[in-house]
């Protein structure tokens, strides 16, 4: 039974989407009000949005896991406001907060994404009743063998939450789509949460496909780490997609094309995102799983 939810925005201060939409709904509460649950609203970083950056020293979305909240050495801006955060809403472990939804968006062509980072049937069931309503949906399941407590992310300090990640737009932009598909993902996610809680989630179909993450991959780099090249034209906006072995993922800025050295199709998302170039990070390479409802 889920009694306490809360909806954070602006974990990281670039993405406007999820701020906005905080602003829309702690004007109209009601929008977000379900019987069954009290729901909570959270700016998660609002230097970081007070100076238009994604994070001040630190991404916020990674401050999370259990052994850095008890550190006290770690006391940057963002280190700091996540042990307030986690005062909160957590503390991580014993949560007041039963469920959160972390809005983010995305620079990369994702679409409406639900981000899952834990196994289980409740999880299958939401990701399949979104999908009923919003076939446009995407399911990504990141690193969801982990536990909470190793989990980095501020949705983590519950024991239950998702991601709503939905691109592409740039940052510190809105754009009218990605809004309301952030809008409609949020509303089905609380519609969903209010049906379980009442035991009356509804048919659904037996299994939705999705998609597990399975590592990070770099920008091409020359030996002292300066960037060399750039995602190939053909993979540009085509997350989701097939990726083949042998097909060119990169291309370097003397023109020459860099393949997929992998022994098996995977998918890309997050491909060229914005945010990523701080770590070189070029994209996440997924496989594609069927989840069951049952
Ligand atoms: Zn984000």
């Amino acid at each position: 039974m889920i009694k306490k939810l809360a909806i954070v925005g602006g974990t990281h201060g670039n993405e406007f989407t999820g701020i906005y939409l905080l602003k829309k709904w702690q004007e109209s509460p009601e929008m977000v009000a379900r019987d069954s649950f009290d729901t909570e609203m959270l700016m998660a970083n609002p230097q970081a949005y007070g100076q238009n950056k994604r994070y001040i020293d630190h991404d916020l979305n990674r401050c999370f896991s259990v052994a850095d909240l008890a550190n006290d050495s770690l006391s940057s801006i963002e280190q700091r406001r996540a042990k307030e955060i986690n005062q909160q809403l957590g503390p991580k472990g014993a949560p007041r907060i039963d469920f959160i939804i972390d809005l983010h968006t995305t620079t990369s062509n994702m679409g409406p994404t639900l981000l899952i980072t834990k196994k289980g049937k409740f999880y299958n069931q939401l990701a399949a009743y979104v999908k009923m309503h919003m076939p446009d949906a995407m399911i990504s399941c990141d690193e969801d063998d982990k536990t909470n407590e190793e989990h980095h992310f501020l949705s983590t300090v519950a024991l239950d939450s998702v991601m709503v990640e939905v691109g592409p737009v740039n940052q510190s932009v809105l754009s009218h789509d990605v809004f309301e598909q952030s809008a409609q993902m949020t509303l089905l996610i609380l519609d969903f949460v209010e049906l379980y809680n009442r035991d009356e989630v509804p048919e659904l179909p037996e299994t939705i496909d999705a998609f597990r993450y399975i590592e990070s991959i770099k920008l091409p780099l020359t030996a002292d780490g300066e960037r060399a090249g750039m995602v190939h034209r053909n993979i540009q906006n085509q997350d989701f997609k097939m990726i083949e072995p042998g097909q060119p993922i990169f291309v370097t800025f003397g023109g020459q094309e860099i393949c997929y050295q992998g022994e098996k199709s995977v998918y890309g998302s997050f491909i060229n995102e914005a945010a990523y170039y701080d770590n070189n990070l070029a994209m996440s390479l997924l496989e594609k799983i069927t989840l069951s409802t049952r």
